[in-house]
């Protein structure tokens, strides 16, 4: 399969799939069981009615239907196509960019296609659950479990398809499927276990809820999928762009309530597409420049520390059931 064809195919699947995560992040966000089911099909937000299949393709109908609803004529909003682009533009990169796709597309063994087909699927379920998470958080202020422990399970178990997380050691002693295990249960112990730190040591400083129980599980989630350096860095990129963004909005006195986990999901995204080049630049480029200007080092440091202090500052939590 040519390479535009199978990116082609990825991002017209992961149009649907936004559809379907559309659903998800509307039922999710109600506490009634029985609104929260996500069996049948679409209905109306507004008056209720059955959404008929062809008026529920991705983004197309949003576009001819000039955002009405053919029943009630009530607009539909943004947030729908939007989800659906989006998840659509992560399948086609993932499709781009990923390495499993790499292997797919060259002319593999049996075994290799395997492994390949299975990592794949993997990253996609884990950019679908980050999609879903950032929107709830965001409606909501909240990480609901039924998403995240899932999705650690499942990261879990990736762990035991090789090449699916970090390797964390070079030992070939160690079979490469315990080795990616390992890895998977390393990220899991170091994302959820981090951020939980950071999370008491600022509750204790600041008084404050800056993160809840939910950003643990949630790192915990993106560490089990992505090994623990990668989860580092989803931490230290989602504190930088949850900082300088929750700054700017506090600059232009806008809302000061900003759900930490979208900058996370943001984080993790970043951290899977680029994390060679970033751990490349972080161990390499930057010691070796670093020899050279001693003091860079206190900038980083401080750039660090400052970013985390401004957080607490303009993230606030609400109060969390779990
Ligand atoms: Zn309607």
């Amino acid at each position: 399969m040519g390479t535009a064809v199978f990116e082609s195919v990825a991002a017209l699947f992961g149009g649907c799939v936004g559809s379907f995560l559309n659903v998800v992040i509307h039922r999710l966000q109600f506490d009634d069981p029985q609104r929260r089911s996500l069996g049948g099909r679409s209905h109306c937000p507004h008056c209720g009615a059955l959404i008929r299949w062809f008026d529920n393709v991705p983004v197309l109908s949003w576009v001819l239907l000039r955002a009405r609803g053919r029943c009630c004529k009530r607009p539909i909003a943004m947030r729908y196509p939007l989800v659906e682009l989006l998840t659509a533009g992560l399948f086609g990169a993932l499709a781009h960019w990923s390495p499993f796709a790499g292997a797919l597309t060259a002319d593999a063994s049996g075994q290799a296609m395997g492994i390949a087909v299975a990592g794949l699927v993997l990253q996609a379920v884990f950019l679908s659950l980050l999609v879903a998470l950032s929107f709830i958080d965001f409606d909501t202020q909240l990480l609901p479990d039924v998403l995240t422990k899932p999705g650690i399970a499942i990261g879990l178990l990736g762990g035991l398809w090789p090449g699916v997380a970090g390797s964390i050691s070079q030992d070939d002693s160690t079979s490469l499927a315990l080795r990616t295990l390992l890895a998977s249960l390393a990220g899991f112990v170091v994302g959820g276990g981090f951020t939980w730190l950071i999370r008491a040591v600022g509750s204790k400083v600041f008084g404050r809820e800056a993160m809840g129980f939910g950003d643990v599980k949630l790192m915990a989630m993106v560490g089990a999928f992505l090994g623990w350096q990668a989860a580092l860095l989803t931490m230290f990129l989602g504190c930088v762009i949850g900082a300088v963004v929750g700054g700017l909005g506090a600059a232009l006195g806008r809302g000061t309530v900003i759900p930490f986990g979208p900058y996370l999901a943001l984080g993790a995204v970043v951290s899977l597409f680029l994390r060679e080049p970033i751990l490349t630049l972080v161990f390499s480029t930057w010691p070796e420049w670093q020899r050279r200007n001693p003091s860079s080092q206190w900038l980083l440091l401080a750039f660090a520390s400052g970013s985390l202090l401004l957080l607490f500052f303009v993230v606030r939590r609400g109060r969390r059931p779990s």
